[in-house]
């Protein structure tokens, strides 16, 4: 073994063939924790040191900006440790301070910094920023390279406005968020307005159309890209500029994906373009040069409802292979050990996603001891939930030094659960985090400083200028702003600065809104003179000054004010560290980054503190102690899902994700009644709870689980559900509307809805004084009458 292939030896042999394998696609399938993000980040290293292939040959696609920073960092390090023994003859830990430093810097410069590890739309973002001024809109729409990039809340904005001005529509019939909803879907078929507009039945659906039609004239006014265009523009301009093409398939001749089975279309067909230059797989002969390489689990498929299509995933080596049909594994890899979970933890995990339906079966073994069992937790409300849970941290932090806030997750299935959660870790004075709550980058002040930034770097985005006019007060009132947008659209909607750079437009206006309106445009103009010159956190630290927003902050001297300059402060440490960190600092790329930062982004990673977040949001992370709360039907599974078989496997796997976070403890829990947006109801236990091996969980209610299997039970039940026909349904499952039924904790009532069926069978039993309530009579002891 040669110095600079030791680091194979943290990998075992199937991920060292995957690791090693050099040319060629190949796809790593392997369940939760088996190692697959690992095999990725050590396939760029030894791509990279033993290959010797050049840094800006590789793209890595991660899901979210803190898995490719964490990515990132970790390939550093195996440099690093490589590049010691070769220079200094010593490992990495030998070194003084000083070869160090000076070690990291010449990897970073070299190496790390040349890497494209990203997210789809950030490194999207990154080749518009070449390219878009090639790319041709249909409907002639240009954009330049400055093009700002609105996300999810300027795009609903921008929806709003439509809505409620241009149409002069009541935005709670279409209410902004679905209306943005129903836009992107049909972006993401490829759907043109007027092709969408073709689709529409009704007339809520042309109004639709309608909206998306303006929405989408208006980003092109503001020389600006939602999400969804900052991939849909780059496949778009690949399949009609060859030459664009051409040089990014040649740049990246090393592709590696991370979380494959969250793919959607139009990423799948960026990807596609990028590996075969647009040719057909059967001609393309250039595999001896170039890798594609993708990892994922379908059974960790959890993004439907963003297009993502797991099939994508199980197409791959018929997409990009040369497969033989009696051997898979030239383009295929499983891992088959679990190096993350206990063995009860995985045992649950494995039982549970069997129940899925759509799936193929693997094998994943635990190479971990058997660990503690699974407790199961029955509480009487959310109240009692959050109160049990805190108090097994607390226990468990006491009991056990190693442990640190930091290892604690708190995973539920929608926001509004955290609640209860904080209310009690408050109360005990434990530092928690919530994961998705307002991004630092939504908040009021950052917006404001960004849209000053944006304003700048381009003129065109119209959004931002009105957001920042008359911030702070310039006497550019709301119907000054009327009268310049008004100019602007009778001379066919150009952007508004140029109304406000007009002299003879300006003249009309009173005296001092023509006063503000120009100490506005000079203000801009002076740093839009430095763009080039300047680095972007030099921009900022002057305009912050020269635009009165700090000196208002402080002239309004309350505490919360106090609080908007600290962040206003961070950002500029966020500007910083940004220009420190990147190989491309400038003011666009640093724009660029702050419209794409995620929620999970913020994690404080340096804090020691309870995490909670959605279980969407802890895809791909670990953690030694995790709970699971809140298994009731129609929470989790969610309401929606209870009618649609496929939905409720989704769940199911989004359980799987939950449960294999978790190192050495797992608790889950529910609750007998919850008040959730606003009223209380009685809860049922979630039937993801009878699926669980009762062998491997210990609860508080003895063996007293409502209506619980023995795993011999729920054999039966599963063969009985393989033999019946489907619609035939046996007798158990014969139910009707308008049945009349006893339950025993809630006493009699009516079947009002059927959802699913056969085995999958639930009914809303509406129970006089109760209300509706979604019953799997599996679970509950029900009789009909
Ligand atoms: P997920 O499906 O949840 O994304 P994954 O398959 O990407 O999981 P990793 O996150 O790469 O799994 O690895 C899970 C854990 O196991 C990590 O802590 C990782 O460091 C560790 N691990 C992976 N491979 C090995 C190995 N060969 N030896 C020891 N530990 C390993
Ligand atoms: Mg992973």
């Amino acid at each position: 073994m040669t110095a600079s292939t030791d680091f194979l030896a943290q990998l075992n042999p199937s991920q060292r063939h995957a690791v090693e394998h050099f040319c060629g696609p190949l796809l790593v399938v392997a369940g939760a924790g088996s190692g697959k993000t690992r095999a990725l980040t050590y396939r760029i290293a030894n791509l990279v040191l033993t290959h010797r292939v050049d840094p800006e040959n590789i793209l890595a696609v991660t899901f979210t900006n803190k898995a490719a920073r964490e990515m990132k960092e970790r390939i550093d390090v195996l440099f690093a440790e490589q590049e010691a023994q070769a220079n200094y003859g010593k490992p990495l830990s030998a070194l003084s301070a000083r070869d160090l430093t000076q070690l990291k810097s010449k990897i970073y410069k070299t190496l790390t910094k040349h890497l494209w590890i990203g997210t789809f739309h950030a490194l999207c973002a990154r080749i518009l920023r070449f390219d878009i001024e090639k790319y041709q809109h249909p409907n002639g729409y240009r954009w330049t390279r400055s093009f700002s990039i609105f996300d999810e809340s300027d795009a609903q904005s921008l929806v709003k406005a439509i809505v409620t001005q241009a149409l002069n529509l009541d935005d709670k019939k279409f209410n902004p968020r679905s209306v943005r909803y129903a836009i992107s879907n049909a972006k993401n078929q490829n759907l043109t307005p007027d092709d969408f507009e073709r689709e529409q039945p009704n007339y809520r659906g042309r109004v639709i159309a309608d909206v998306y039609r303006r929405y989408q004239q208006s980003l092109a006014e503001n020389n600006a890209l939602d999400f969804d265009d900052l991939i849909l523009v780059p496949v778009h301009l690949f399949q009609q500029n060859e030459q664009v093409l051409g040089y990014w398939h040649k740049r990246f001749r090393h592709i590696l994906v991370d979380e494959y089975q969250d793919t959607n279309r139009t990423q799948y067909d960026l990807i596609r373009l990028l590996v075969t230059n647009g040719e057909a797989i059967d001609r393309f002969n250039d595999w001896q040069h170039r890798s594609v390489f993708v990892v994922g689990d379908a059974d960790q498929s959890i993004y439907s409802f963003r297009a993502a299509d797991f099939t994508i995933l199980m197409n791959f080596q018929d997409d990009f292979g040369d497969r033989l049909p009696d051997d898979d594994t030239r383009t295929m890899v499983k891992l088959e050990e679990n190096y993350r979970s206990t063995a009860n933890i995985l045992e649950v995990a494995n039982h549970l996603i069997e129940n899925n339906t759509e799936r193929i079966d693997k094998v994943l073994r635990a190479t971990r001891g058997e660990g503690e069992s699974i407790f199961c937790y029955r509480a009487d409300d959310e109240t009692a939930e959050a109160d049990f849970i805190v108090a097994q941290i607390r226990n468990l932090e006491f009991q056990h030094p190693e442990l640190r806030w930091s290892d604690f997750a708190i995973l539920y299935r929608t926001n509004a659960q955290s609640r209860a959660f904080e209310e009690v870790l408050t109360r005990y004075s434990i530092p928690y985090q919530v994961v998705g709550g307002l991004r630092f980058y939504d908040r009021r002040e950052i917006k404001d400083v960004l849209a000053y930034l944006r304003v700048i770097a381009n003129p065109a985005d119209s959004v931002s200028l009105k957001r920042v006019i008359n911030v702070p007060k310039r006497g550019v009132g709301k119907s000054t702003l009327e009268k310049l947008e008004n100019a602007a659209q009778t001379l066919g909607g150009v952007p508004l600065w140029e109304i406000l750079t007009d002299e003879t437009s300006v003249k009309t206006l009173a005296g001092r809104s023509a006063k503000g309106v120009i100490a506005f445009t000079q203000l801009i103009k002076t740093y839009r003179d430095r763009l080039d010159s300047a680095k972007g956190s030099e921009i900022l630290q002057d305009l912050l000054d020269a635009s009165g927003y700090v000196e208002a902050l402080k002239t309004e001297g309350t505490d919360e004010a106090y609080e908007r300059l600290g962040n206003v402060q961070e950002l500029y440490n966020a500007i910083l560290q940004f220009e420190e960190e990147n190989e491309e600092t400038s003011l666009l790329a640093f724009l660029a980054n702050a419209s794409l930062a995620s929620d999970l982004d913020s994690v404080d990673e340096s804090g020691n503190m309870v995490s909670l977040m959605t279980l969407h949001s802890s895809k791909g992370l670990e953690f030694p102690v995790v709970f699971l709360v809140g298994l009731e039907q129609g929470l989790f599974p969610n309401f929606r899902s209870l009618e649609d078989p496929a939905a409720t496997e989704e769940e199911r796997r989004l359980c799987y994700v939950g449960i294999t976070r978790a190192k050495e403890r797992l608790f889950i829990s529910y609750a007998r009644e919850r008040r959730l947006y606003g009223s209380r109801e009685p809860a049922s236990p979630s039937l993801f709870l009878a699926e669980l091996p009762t062998d491997h969980i210990t609860t508080n209610v003895g063996l007293g689980l409502p209506q619980r299997m023995t795993t011999p039970m729920r054999e039966t039940r599963r063969k009985q559900a393989a033999a019946a026909k489907p619609g035939s349904g046996a007798h158990e499952f014969d139910w009707n509307v308008g049945d009349q039924v006893v339950h025993n904790a809630f006493g009699s009532g009516e079947v009002t809805h059927i959802f699913g069926a056969g085995n999958k069978i639930c009914l809303a039993i509406k129970f006089p004084g109760l209300g509706r309530k979604i019953i799997d009579p599996k679970l509950s002891t029900l009789q009909r009458l």
